[in-house]
């Protein structure tokens, strides 16, 4: 059934493809993104656009606001509402998109594809008791950190715009209202293919595992067990995504298997945040009450998710299901050393070492231990490595550092390249800036708050570049003070 709503000349460069919506019907639910009363936007992503060969350039001021909540429709798009599954801290429910629309996949001028979200965007069957909306101060933390992934080089969804709805939304008080634009690969996740899988039959996985490997694998079409081939390369993806995400000192706080997407890309912002003092067992979200999802925990839990994942591909990876196990716990007991290369290749970087020594691991684990026993800044103290002198801070001038530099300094002597481009390595692998939670969380009162949005714009610029020292970002690097320090994220949804 086509979209009765009205919908906007392709002046913008649209090119919708909907492959996703080409799929068995259960894979979703059609329908259009409810109405709002008064969109207005408030952000927009004109870099991000720009590289999606979209020109927003020729919309007027309320035409983009139309578009970007989903009041008018782009042409070409085809909204549905995804249906999925997934494990919430260990417990399986189903769930779809309670308050996204899909409006449909664009291609590039390059021939990529990419889904175009609307998140907030009104109820759809899968809403079960919420409203279909998002408050504005989560949806615009999403795009910062989002954005913020992206200049540091992780892998994550995009976010193209917000728009205010004019409507309020009641959480624990009212606030306002509002729609985010996501960019991603795809939507893919981990809980599809768990619902695909509680569809009974062969049919929908398959249906799905061949989606899944014509979007995002293709050359795996040749592959011997392409299913396997699948599985193995999304435990790669996401050993390398989630060594990324320690390597920067990212904590996701909600790791389910519908957070969990199939292309590797980080998705779902919710209660997420960076660390700033080194300590394993941070974890921010208030909803996470064990700790499971705590930073050091995240290999274990993906491990875990990949697990879920693997389960729905055995009567796929093979008809014996004896064999089809043993391959499939093959493929998840790699996980482990998967992540572990990723992170030590990461960990050398962040060290400025060319080559590989055994102990290397020590004088990392070294490192690191002497952070977690000093309440060491995580990233400044990577950072100032980099720098030929420690800062003059109290921090810093310490026997046990000293002895630990020493060492560090013999190492690199050790390898033929010159200081130089060790330095060069590090300040690439190191960065200098961070979305900080108290900057974060003081750029998102400004702005939901007073409508002031210059606080976020300066910090979106300043996490632009995130690996160069320009003199007027450095009062982004410095840490909260205690009265600043962020001990709990909410996922505000
Ligand atoms: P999330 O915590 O954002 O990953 O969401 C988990 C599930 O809850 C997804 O199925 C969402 O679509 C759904 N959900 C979250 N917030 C709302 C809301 N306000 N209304 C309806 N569904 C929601
Ligand atoms: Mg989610």
């Amino acid at each position: 059934m086509k979209s009765q709503k009205k919908q906007t000349s392709d002046r913008v460069g649209w090119r919708f493809d909907n492959s996703y919506a080409r799929l068995p019907d259960y894979f979703y639910a059609q329908l259009p993104p409810v109405p709002v009363n008064a969109p207005q936007t408030v952000i927009v992503n004109h870099a991000l656009a720009e590289s999606l060969g979209l020109d927003l350039g020729v919309l007027s001021a309320e035409e983009t606001a139309l578009l970007f909540s989903g009041n008018v429709l782009p042409q070409g798009a085809q909204p549905i509402a995804q249906a999925y599954a997934g494990h919430q801290f260990g417990h399986f429910t189903m769930l779809g998109d309670g308050r996204a629309i899909l409006l449909g996949e664009h291609l590039t001028p390059n021939g990529e594809r990419f889904d175009i979200q609307l998140k907030g965007s009104g109820q759809t069957p899968f809403s079960r008791r919420g409203d279909g909306r998002a408050a504005l101060a989560p949806m615009l933390r999403e795009y910062i950190i989002s954005e913020a992934m992206q200049g540091l080089g992780i892998p994550s969804t995009r976010s193209l715009a917000v728009v205010t709805t004019g409507e309020q939304v009641i959480r624990e008080t009212q606030l306002p209202g509002a729609i985010l634009t996501r960019i991603a690969a795809s939507h893919i996740r981990v809980g599809t293919f768990e619902y695909a899988a509680g569809q009974g039959g062969v049919d929908a996985i398959k249906t799905l595992a061949d989606y899944a490997i014509q979007r995002h694998y293709p050359d795996l079409n040749d592959a011997e067990n392409p299913y396997l081939s699948l599985l193995n390369r999304v435990i790669d993806r996401q050993a390398a995504l989630i060594a990324k995400w320690l390597l920067s000192g990212f904590i996701h706080g909600v790791m389910n298997t519908d957070n969990m997407s199939i292309s590797g890309e980080t998705i779902d912002y919710g209660p997420c945040a960076f660390m700033d003092a080194y300590n394993p067992n941070t974890v921010f979200s208030s909803i996470d009450q064990n700790g499971r999802y705590r930073y050091s925990n995240q290999p274990q839990m993906a491990q875990w998710n990949l697990a879920r994942l693997a389960e729905t591909l055995l009567s796929l990876i093979d008809s014996a299901q004896e064999k089809a196990i043993t391959l499939a716990e093959e493929a998840i007991h790699a996980f482990p050393e998967k992540f572990q290369a990723e992170w030590i290749t990461g960990m050398r970087k962040k060290l400025g070492l060319f080559t590989e020594e055994t102990e290397d691991s020590e004088l990392i684990t070294d490192f690191l231990t002497w952070m977690y026993q000093h309440q060491a800044d995580y990233t400044n103290t990577f950072r100032a490595l980099s720098a030929e002198t420690f800062p003059a801070d109290n921090t810093f001038q310490n026997a046990e550092l000293e002895t630990w530099h020493a060492r560090w300094q013999a190492r690199l002597e050790r390898q033929s390249e010159t200081k130089e481009r060790s330095m060069h390595l590090m300040q690439a692998n190191n960065p200098a800036i961070i979305p900080r939670n108290h900057r974060v969380e003081e750029a998102l009162s400004a702005a939901s708050e007073q409508g002031d949005y210059t606080l976020m714009q300066q910090l979106l610029a300043a996490l632009d570049n995130p690996y160069t020292d320009a003199p007027e970002h450095y009062d982004y690097r410095t840490p909260p003070a205690p009265s600043e320090r962020v001990y709990q994220t909410f996922c505000g949804t």
